[in-house]
């Protein structure tokens, strides 16, 4: 499908936001789907409207290239499958908070998006983790684990109610590596870890506008357009 760009006249795909030749909006099925004051503020601070399954599919790729769990076999002598599975939760964790405090998100619909989202990371967590391991097999395993991961993605909402960063720091090491191996180390690495995230990712979530997961087929929009 295609359209024409009403400013200028250009082919666009009908999925567009952007006209890619004048860069001035155009109308799309996504704006059909929201208020006036939202589109306003998608076009005043150029915001570029994500769901849920993109921008978890983002932050997936993101911790490929993560060097936490080196890190840790180095500093805790070698981790269990269960501590690993931890550190991943926790890590797409750190980047959940920032996109919580950082993006804009459809109004009325918060709730919703971060429930999904935070699934969608779960499920992009223990998808990769399979393929890397043969240790997760069944589909009864794998809801298991994300019953498991929610439940740890509740408990580390726990760490900004902690009165001092130290005492939030020893609180992540225990529920991610577990208390026995809980070093001051690897407490701190873990919170470091946290803050870095929120800060460096900070300026790339605030460009992001979230939108319910049906609100436009993103797949049509991935590849032919740079995000
Ligand atoms: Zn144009």
């Amino acid at each position: 499908m295609a359209k024409n760009c009403p400013h200028c006249g250009q082919l666009l795909d009908d999925a567009a936001f952007k006209c890619s030749r004048c860069e001035r909006w155009v109308p799309n099925e996504l704006f059909r789907r929201l208020c006036a004051e939202d589109i306003t503020l998608i076009k005043n601070s150029d915001l570029t409207p994500f769901t849920p399954s993109l921008v978890a599919a983002m932050v997936i790729d993101l911790l490929k290239d993560s060097s936490l769990n080196r890190r840790l076999q180095e500093v805790g002598g070698g981790l269990s499958g269960k501590q690993e599975f931890n550190l991943l939760v926790f890590e797409s964790y750190c980047h959940f908070n920032g996109i919580g405090h950082s993006a804009k998100k459809k109004r009325s619909c918060r709730d919703t998006i971060m429930h999904t989202l935070r699934d969608k990371l779960l499920a992009g967590i223990i998808e990769s983790s399979s393929e890397r391991t043969s240790r997760i097999k069944h589909e009864e395993s794998m809801h298991s684990l994300g019953r498991e991961g929610r439940l740890l993605y509740d408990r580390l909402e726990d760490v900004w109610k902690m009165p001092s960063p130290f005492e939030a720091s020893e609180h992540l090491a225990s529920m991610v590596i577990g208390d026995e191996q809980a070093t001051i180390d690897n407490a701190v690495y873990l919170f470091t870890h946290l803050m870095h995230t929120l800060r460096s990712m900070e300026e790339i979530y605030a460009g992001i506008f979230l939108v319910e997961e049906d609100d436009f087929d993103w797949q049509a929009l991935v590849g032919r357009y740079a995000l």
